[in-house]
């Protein structure tokens, strides 16, 4: 008896001690790692594929968006940042910045089309893919070196992105994300560049401060008035200082500023979806409550997309009818996270799926085909004001829940419950589910 017990103690030792190996060896890895993480981004992306339709824009300063006064640059031409224009500036300072400019209002599904394109070929030569917005992607080619080499595999495949559609993309390459995006920065116009592992601290030590991804334009400010400007001085800083004025931020930083960033890829799965549904205590015939329900759902589904920095291309009706027959109908759209375009499109399918004649048991709507990505997609549609009242609606949303902001259409529906982030990691809630 004693000798099983020793035995059983060793054996408990012996298993103890490689859990506590491998934690160690996922810490080593995620923070030391030999991994070869790419990422592509496709130049001026908007205006690129303007310039693939008209070739007359070519080497002209390009501006897209909202023409109004009113309106914001959603992408701009070299030529035009040469001015000091940027995306994100209103119309009428970068027109007073550059009035030879040529002004495009934009076309989303074309752009839309085009991502598609981008995204299938990339899929076709790497398992292990992220689409961050519509025009950028993360690649994890870990492992692939072996046979290839990595750098080779990302120099061929941008050479094929470029002879397959036409559009000039560019990456970097490095042992992590952060790195690598700043890379594929520096890199810019179709071009690449890959940092040796060893090298990330060196590489970002002569960079501004505002190259780092998280770094916006008010962390910018504080920064300054720190008197930071270029990652170096921040690599040389305590980390505690740093966590004193910015919280938990301030060490997340500083790490991405000294090269480091565990963050793993989020798969690209063309499945993913989120849905809602309801399935009604007495079928009904009420048109008008199920078309203010799916409203309401929109608009659900609409905040969550946008808390989650996502936006979707296929929208899905469903309809299940009392004897149980279900029909589910799909469109194909440009990138959105917008209620007032995702609404029209829902009651549309809705509007082609209904049965008037008979009793409807179960409605639901379901977004797929998610990319990451804002508002930068539809912001030849809006305008300044727009993009400021969603920005305040979502405020609300976040302090009060969903229901706090409603559409006067969708005031009928009546009970929704409180969302939490569906992309947050968090389990899947009542109304809402996400699916693989
Ligand atoms: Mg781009």
């Amino acid at each position: 008896m004693e000798f099983i017990d020793t035995l059983f103690i060793k054996y408990m030792i012996i298993f103890l001690s490689f859990l506590r190996m491998s934690k160690n060896r996922l810490t080593h890895y995620l923070e030391h790692p030999d991994r070869a993480i790419v990422h592509m981004d496709l130049d001026s992306f908007f205006v690129s594929v303007e310039r693939l339709l008209n070739s007359e824009l070519h080497g002209k300063p390009v501006l897209i968006g909202g023409s109004s006064d009113r309106g914001v640059v959603a992408s701009c031409s070299y030529e035009a940042r040469a001015f000091g224009i940027h995306s994100a500036m209103p119309m009428k300072m970068a027109r007073q910045l550059c009035p030879e400019a040529v002004i495009i209002r934009g076309n989303s599904m074309t752009y839309t089309k085009f991502s598609k394109v981008v995204t299938e070929i990339i899929r076709e030569e790497v398992p292990l893919m992220e689409k961050s917005s519509v025009d950028e992607f993360y690649l994890d080619l870990t492992g692939m070196d072996r046979f290839f080499g990595s750098y080779q595999i990302a120099s061929e495949l941008r050479k094929r992105i470029t002879h397959e559609t036409g559009l000039p993309i560019s990456f970097g390459m490095s042992v992590n994300k952060t790195v690598s995006k700043i890379a594929t920065g520096e890199a810019k116009p179709n071009n690449q560049m890959s940092i040796g592992k060893g090298n990330e601290k060196g590489f970002l030590a002569p960079l501004s401060v505002r190259k780092i991804p998280m770094v916006g334009q008010k962390t910018y400010q504080s920064l300054r008035n720190l008197g930071v400007k270029q990652i170096k001085t921040l690599q040389e800083m305590p980390v505690e200082l740093l966590e004193q004025v910015f919280g938990r931020h301030g060490r997340i930083m500083w790490k991405k500023a000294q090269g480091i960033d565990p963050s793993p890829l989020i798969p690209y799965h063309e499945r993913k979806s989120i849905s809602t549904e309801r399935t009604f205590e007495r079928d009904t015939i009420d048109v008008q409550r199920l078309r203010s329900l799916l409203v309401a759902m929109t608009e659900n589904l609409a905040f969550q997309l946008r808390r989650g920095n996502k936006l979707t291309s296929v929208v899905t009706v469903k309809v299940r009818y009392s004897d149980f027959n279900t029909h589910t109908v799909q469109k194909h759209i440009a990138y959105t996270s917008a209620d007032h375009i995702l609404i029209p499109h829902v009651l549309e399918l809705f509007d082609k799926l209904y049965n008037k004649r008979l009793l409807v048991r179960l409605i639901g709507v379901r977004m797929s085909h998610l990319a990451g990505g804002g508002y930068q997609i539809n912001l030849f549609e809006d305008n300044e004001k727009l993009i400021n009242l969603y920005q305040a609606m979502d405020k609300v949303r976040n302090r009060f829940g969903d229901r706090a902001v409603i559409r006067a259409a969708g005031k009928e529906a009546k009970t929704i419950g409180m969302m939490s982030n569906p992309f947050s990691g968090d389990p899947p809630m009542l109304l809402a589910n996400r699916r693989q």
